[in-house]
């Protein structure tokens, strides 16, 4: 395919046709209060669309829709080979659209348009291709009960989901539920951040599921997420996005009708350095690479370095130099390689890490203030705090942008207090090229994922998740399973009397 050049994609980002409308029942329809919401690009800050901004009665009628599809198993009731086959044609439709979902993603939320095409179409179309492969390839059991009876553990559908997700990886954290949901047989209400509904509405249009069964409402976090966190006819509600975000969901459920609650969140992820590994310009590398990839919006952001003294300066160089790569450039032109932040908000909220860093006595190496100005959009500068102290505010809180902090520690032990002494536990990493270390600390560090010398590793046929209030449950591999499915023991008596 070729590569279209920054002015091709201008050109077709001013003709581009977006959905705006809720999709409920297999149609696209307006909000029944009328009501929308602005969609604004971060990389100029121009209106995209006004998108239908849903409440409680279109969440009641999408969820309604969805019951209806699950009851007359439109759905669940067709043979598997029919299901993995329309998954695996939604996933090579996806393909295909590729460039203009990638287009709708930059816009929408401010990415570079190669990592769009690079990363989340590619990403999104596996992760439908992944669970539709395991629809006809995931077994039941039969317990190993005395031949007096006959006990069978079947996996059933929850019946009605919803998918409450963010803006970062707009299609692709949707994608994580929504595959695994729809291959375990349920019908879903999918509800993307207000900053970034484009592509959900794009995809929801195209995925050829059954009418009913895949719906989409977007709307404001306490409206339309909020109704479906309280509905009493939703059987679980599975959510990416924040912690804070995250508590209400339990008690969304714990004031309705205690439906399952799945919890991906936030991070503040330990990157530890130690003196033991002998390249450290390719370490550095790293950590630099991962904490500005995707404008440091990641949940699993190597936000920490937490670095040895002995290798300490070399790698703060190193780190300093790979940022001069990172200058916010304009999202569309395929060499940029950081783009704008989700929004205005979000920018300043970054930004204001950079006081909280002044104030509380690091240094800052590179960066800390605002790019791209004169454009409108929402920029922001690769950022390196130096000589933080852990208890620091930009050490403790999540960013969520291109910001690093980095922490010089007397040793290994340290290193490991240090990584485990916050409330978030979803990656980690260590690099070392003495084995055992490498176990050792792998074992005592308190996360979902350890990295050992390496990062961002990735596939989908590992969980993905946090410990403590990084969230609860894992996305990825067969084990997401066991958030979309209800085990059940159905016992036949062999016995004749
Ligand atoms: P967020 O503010 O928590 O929002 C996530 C979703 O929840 C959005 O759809 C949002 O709607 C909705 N929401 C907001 N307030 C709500 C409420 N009172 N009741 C019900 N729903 C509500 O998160 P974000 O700012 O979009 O994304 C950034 C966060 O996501 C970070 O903390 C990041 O670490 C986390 N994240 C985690 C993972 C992971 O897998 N662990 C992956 C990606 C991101 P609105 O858009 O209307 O606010
Ligand atoms: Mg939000």
């Amino acid at each position: 395919m070729k590569e279209l050049t920054a002015r091709e994609w201008h050109a077709r980002a001013e003709s581009i046709r977006l959905r705006s409308q809720a999709f409920i029942d297999g149609r696209f329809v307006d909000a029944a209060s009328g009501e929308t919401f602005d969609s604004v690009s971060p990389i100029d800050g121009r209106l995209l669309a006004k998108v239908a901004s849903c409440g409680e009665e279109d969440v009641n009628r999408a969820v309604a829709a969805a019951r209806r599809a699950f009851e007359e198993r439109r759905w669940s009731g067709k043979a598997p080979a029919e299901r993995k086959r329309i998954l695996q044609a939604f996933a090579a439709l996806i393909r295909e659209n590729g460039d203009e979902l990638a287009l709708i993603e930059t816009l929408d939320m401010g990415k570079p348009i190669s990592d769009s095409l690079a990363v989340d179409v590619r990403a999104t179309a596996d992760s439908f291709d992944w669970y539709a492969e395991a629809v006809d390839k995931v077994y039941d059991e039969i317990a190993p009960t005395s031949d007096k009876a006959l006990a069978l553990i079947t996996r059933e559908p929850l019946g009605v989901v919803a998918a409450v997700v963010p803006w970062n990886f707009p299609m692709l954290m949707a994608a994580w539920k929504l595959a695994p949901a729809l291959a375990a047989r349920n019908s879903v209400v999918l509800k993307p951040a207000e900053q970034s509904s484009l592509s959900a509405l794009k995809l929801a249009a195209e995925a050829g599921i059954p009418d009913g069964v895949l719906n989409v409402v977007p709307g404001m976090g306490p409206a339309a997420g909020r109704a479906l966190g309280m509905h009493m006819d939703v059987d679980g509600v599975f959510f990416t996005g924040s912690t804070a975000v995250g508590r209400y969901f339990m008690e969304y459920a714990a004031k309705s009708n205690l439906k399952k609650i799945g919890l991906e969140l936030g991070g503040k992820s330990p990157f530890i350095l130690l003196g033991s590994f002998r390249d450290v310009e390719r370490a550095a590398s790293q950590v630099a690479n991962s904490i500005f990839f995707n404008q440091g919006e990641m949940c699993t952001a190597p936000s920490r370095l937490i670095v040895e003294k002995s290798v300490h300066e070399r790698a703060v160089e190193m780190i300093v130099r790979i940022a001069g790569d990172y200058v916010p450039g304009d999202p569309l032109d395929p060499k940029t390689r950081m783009g704008a932040m989700v929004d205005e908000n979000h920018a300043r909220r970054v930004m204001s890490f950079v006081d909280a860093a002044r104030r509380e006595g690091a240094e800052i190496a590179i960066g800390g203030a605002r790019a791209r100005e004169v454009t409108g959009g929402a920029f922001v500068e690769p950022t390196v705090f130096d000589r933080v102290d852990n208890r620091m505010t930009v050490a403790q809180e999540e960013i969520f942008g291109p910001m690093l902090s980095v922490i010089p520690v007397a040793d290994v032990d340290e290193a490991v207090r240090v990584a485990n002494d916050s409330p978030y536990g979803l990656a980690s990493s260590v690099w070392t090229d003495d084995l055992t270390t490498a176990h050792a600390v792998s074992r005592r560090l308190r996360a979902g994922l350890v990295y050992v010398n390496c990062y961002d590793c990735d596939d989908m046929t590992v969980p993905f998740g946090g410990y403590k209030q990084s969230g609860t449950g894992r996305d990825k591999s067969l084990h997401a399973f066991d958030k979309y499915t209800e085990l059940k023991t159905t016992w036949l008596s062999l016995d004749r009397g």
